[in-house]
């Protein structure tokens, strides 16, 4: 298997975790879910009573933050100091603060050298919202996943019901709005690279996203060592 970094990018509730966590177990690649780091730093600006608007305190919360992820039987987790927080950041309220804090260009750029410290070693699969864009411009495959507000909606309220239960409707204007915020911030808004490949998988099953995927990353499965990538 080839040596890549392969990134996805796309709005809330596209299925990128799903489908990247797939790809990465098929090709025997590691799996980074950045928006967990932008995740924690949110929770933790809670825990210490920091607002999502003081960018001089969250700057200094991301100096000293100690974010990193741990591999378990239940999967990836994420710790910060030597606390796991992974249940933690999955909560509405995590999500929009997570919006909050990743508009400010200081926590930007405090969690860019992690996120590439994190690449160095390539083989990895990336999702997040400036993966293709920003972190890693020279990616090997560089993916948009997307798909109709309703549909991830109601994927993400259906996620919710064990953990955090929320209102379908709430569940749709809290995304809307989230992804409203994420497009049109200054700092890395969300958007698909120049060369990113579209997917709009609403009316696809994560198997077949995957088999899409593949063909992209290995055209010719006889000829693997040929990638050949073509934004369509
Ligand atoms: O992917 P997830 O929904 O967990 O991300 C939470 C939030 O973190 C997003 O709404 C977005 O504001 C932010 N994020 C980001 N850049 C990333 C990943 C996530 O700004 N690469």
């Amino acid at each position: 298997m080839k040596n890549l970094v392969i990134t996805i990018d796309g709005p809330a509730g596209a299925g990128k975790t799903t489908v990247s966590k797939a790809l990465a177990d098929r090709l025997q690649y590691k799996y980074i879910d950045t928006g967990a780091l932008y995740r924690g730093v949110a929770f933790e600006a809670k825990v210490k009573g920091i607002s999502v608007d003081d960018e001089h305190r969250l700057e200094a919360l991301c100096n000293d933050l100690e974010l990193r992820f741990v591999r378990k039987n239940k999967g990836v987790c994420l710790y910060s100091g030597e606390i796991d927080i992974s249940d933690d950041i999955r909560t509405p309220e995590m999500s929009m603060m997570a919006s909050a804090v990743s508009a400010h260009p200081v926590v930007r750029k405090a969690l860019l050298g992690i996120q590439r410290k994190m690449g160095a070693e390539k083989a990895a699969v990336f999702e997040g919202r400036d993966m293709g864009t920003v972190v890693f411009p020279q990616a090997d495959v560089k993916f948009f996943l997307t798909a109709d507000l309703k549909v991830r909606a109601s994927r993400r309220h259906k996620e919710l019901e064990e953990k955090a239960p929320q209102k379908l409707a709430e569940v749709e204007a809290d995304m809307q709005r989230r992804d409203n915020n994420d497009s049109s911030r200054k700092a890395a808004p969300l958007k698909p690279a120049d060369d990113a490949i579209l997917i709009d998988s609403t009316e696809y099953s994560v198997e077949s996203v995957i088999e899409q995927m593949m063909k992209y990353i290995y055209p010719n499965p006889d000829k693997p060592e040929k990638l050949k990538v073509t934004a369509s």
